[in-house]
């Protein structure tokens, strides 16, 4: 019989590592893997919920298309974030098209990750910290677990955990 497996999908910026601030209130993400740093605790909880569950990045990166950073610079930051925290793999979409089906809020990432990976979505769950990390989980009927970091944006669709930060979703995993 073949086991599907479980699967906790981390977004990247906001969620995995600081964003820088701005006044706005607008989620934003760093260019260069020497301003990356990693949110508290994470090697800590990754390294717990990788008991579990296999774990992966999945992440929007359209400043490559906008010609606002590069390729190389996305790359470094996943890898160096893939080896700390022994992710499994990293999904990521570059495109600025909000019909792409692969980039969020769209959610062609997580059904690629389920026949790649014989991932059952359903035993699954989507973390983020934007309205489009909880329409992707949604759309492909994961649990989502939203950190709520006050943006200034709704959400689109309800998720089904609200969490400060990112320690917390320890409360709803199960
Ligand atoms: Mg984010």
């Amino acid at each position: 019989m073949i086991k599907t497996k479980r699967c906790i999908f981390l977004d990247r910026d906001g969620t995995l590592i600081d964003t820088p601030e701005t006044k706005s209130l607008k989620p934003k993400s760093f260019n260069n893997l020497n301003q990356v740093h990693l949110k508290k605790d994470v090697i800590e909880l990754c390294s717990h919920l990788k008991k579990d569950y296999m774990l992966m990045l999945f992440t929007n990166q359209p400043d490559v298309n906008r010609k606002k950073n590069s390729k190389v610079n996305v790359e470094n930051i996943n890898l160096f974030l893939k080896k700390k925290l022994c992710l499994d793999n990293i999904l990521v979409n570059y495109s600025d098209d909000e019909k792409n089906y692969f980039r969020k809020p769209n959610p062609g990432m997580l059904f690629y990750a389920k026949k790649k990976f014989d991932i059952d979505l359903k035993r699954s769950y989507v973390v983020g910290d934007r309205w489009r990390d909880i329409d992707a989980g949604s759309a492909a009927k994961c649990k989502t677990i939203f950190i709520d970091r006050n943006y200034n944006e709704k959400l689109n669709c309800k998720p089904d955990f609200i969490v400060k930060n990112i320690k917390q979703i320890l409360k709803f995993i199960k």
